[in-house]
């Protein structure tokens, strides 16, 4: 079949009644399948063992999603010999046929893309046009990574070499060999799905430890996949403990390179144990790491500032802030601070907290020790700001983690709720005395993932497009909402290694170059 060019998976319009109907109906009929026992998926067993991670839902914590079970060393052991048999095989299959597991698994999610999102809403606690974008996302993903795959097999087409006579000269990309994937809980399914499909359609095979917080959505991910005929030993699932099962293959010598997507600690802690070589080892391990953020929003006094309180609003509590892209900042300048924050303020108090299944605008964080940790920035935050915004728990809005929207203004710009990723519903607001100022102070960071400058001035935003320092800048709207080919998504500094995620160059770090000469 021809391949059609690469083209964003459109998101559903909820304001329809018939596909709010049609989500209602998912969410039913995947509530009806809750609580099942989930097993591995080692070598094309499935394996099921006595320790069990619960899933539950954060919005209702007394409903349990699914009980999934949990590998142990040994098992580890197992699909690591699984995976590498297996690519003894998967590297030599050509990248078209690679790519063609990932077009008809993107085809399938597609067909039952209200399916995958009502899981996203009960597992992970997204309401329903969050859980609808993150589906979208992972077919985009699986979408433009197969292409990408093609395009780089293509060889000396990417990599044009300079001719000489008296030799012929070939470049091609080859497969690393086997990568533990470790995918975070906020976008369960999106970033799984695209950590996992770029390496293993780059002919690497796979074992891939799921979050804690969401091995539901990402086992029926692994089923798909398993629907699709992807050989077996590709993709072993292998859920457990960071520190048992995610430590001892970050440590294997036979572990090739490792994808992670998570928090500056866990990835700082993975980059140091793949730097120790271990006994029999012969590579340098390859870290892939996406990590946190402080991303944060300029406005100037030439903004729209009714469209710069949107988006800050949107930006600080989509998804309850928890995403690494989420604006927990907003510098603004001081001739139009009080007005912006008025702003802020009255869209921050119509948001309302409920049940994701119930499509509210703000659901729960994920767990309960996320939730501590973010009521805990909010008391330090009452000692660094003003609170003009939520300030606590949202007890009211159900069992289960819910903190209200939480906005806290005049806060210094060397504050720790400024510094530090708090990944919940907090914003920080601080005022500066002009433009240059505020772009220093949204520089003055360890982190570099997103941000967003609002401004009317073509100098301005000249400057600021030269000296904001993230992965991703965006002018004059939110700092969320990467779309796969459209915004490749990855930071600076502490917020990871830039890998571009959905981006051009992304495959090549599944890859290594195999320059081929021959004398004519
Ligand atoms: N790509 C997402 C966005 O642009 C964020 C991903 C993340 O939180 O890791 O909003």
């Amino acid at each position: 079949r021809t391949i059609t060019p690469y083209a964003n998976e459109p998101f559903t319009d909820f304001t329809r009644p018939e596909n709010k109907q049609a989500m209602e109906a998912a969410i039913a009929k995947v509530k009806s399948t809750l609580g099942r026992d989930l097993p591995l998926h080692v070598g094309g067993e499935k394996i099921h063992t006595e320790g069990k991670l619960v899933s539950i839902n954060p919005g209702r914590a007394d409903e349990v999603i699914a009980r999934v079970s949990k590998a142990s060393q040994q098992l580890a052991e197992q699909a690591m010999e699984h995976a590498l048999t297996a690519f003894e095989s998967w590297k030599k299959v050509s990248a078209r046929e690679r790519a063609e597991y990932l077009f008809r698994a993107a085809h399938l999610m597609r067909e039952r893309k209200h399916e995958f999102s009502a899981l996203m809403v009960l597992e992970a606690g997204k309401n329903y046009v969050e859980a609808d974008v993150d589906c979208a996302e992972a077919i985009d993903f699986m979408e433009f990574y197969a292409r990408e795959a093609i395009r780089l097999s293509e060889v000396n087409i990417h990599h044009p070499l300079t001719k000489i006579d008296s030799e012929e000269n070939m470049l091609t990309y080859i497969p690393l060999g086997v990568g533990v994937v470790i995918p975070p809980w906020n976008f369960p399914l999106a970033i799984c799905v695209g950590m996992t499909t770029s390496a293993i359609v780059s002919g690497n095979t796979v074992l891939l430890k799921p979050s804690s917080l969401t091995p539901a959505i990402a086992h029926k991910f692994v089923e798909l996949m398993e629907e699709v005929g992807l050989p077996t030993g590709v993709l072993n699932f292998i859920p457990g403990s960071s520190a048992e099962v995610g430590d001892y293959l970050t440590k294997h010598p036979k572990t090739r390179f490792i994808s992670f997507t998570g928090s500056k600690e866990v990835g700082l802690h993975i980059n140091r144990l793949a730097a120790e070589t271990a006994e029999g080892q012969i590579w340098i391990k390859r870290v892939i790491a996406e990590m946190g953020g402080k991303d944060g929003i300029v406005v100037d006094e030439t903004a729209d500032l009714e469209a710069a309180a949107a988006a800050i609003v949107a930006s600080a509590f989509g998804f309850q802030g928890q995403k690494c892209s989420s604006g927990s900042r907003a510098i603004i300048v001081e001739s139009v601070y009080d007005q912006v924050v008025e702003r802020v303020i009255e869209l921050t108090n119509q948001l309302v907290i409920g049940l994701p299944e119930q499509n509210f605008a703000v659901g729960p964080v994920s767990d309960k020790s996320a939730y501590d940790k973010i009521l805990n920035y909010i008391e330090i935050g009452k000692t660094e700001g003003r609170l003009v915004a939520g300030g606590g728990a949202a007890t009211e809005a159900g069992n289960g983690f819910y903190i209200q929207p939480t906005v806290f203004v005049d806060v210094d710009s060397k504050a720790r709720i400024m510094k530090e990723e708090i990944f919940g519903p907090v914003l920080a607001i601080s005022k500066a005395q002009d433009w240059q100022d505020a772009i220093a102070k949204y520089n003055d960071t360890e982190f570099g993932l997103t941000g967003s400058f609002f401004s009317t001035d073509e100098v301005r935003i000249v400057e600021a497009l030269e000296s904001m320092h993230c992965g991703n800048l965006y002018i004059n709207r939110k700092c969320t909402g990467a779309l796969v080919g459209v915004h490749p998504f990855g930071g600076f500094n502490m917020s990871g290694t830039d890998s571009k995620a959905g981006g051009h160059d992304y495959l090549l770090l599944f890859t290594q170059a195999k320059l081929m000469s021959r004398k004519v």
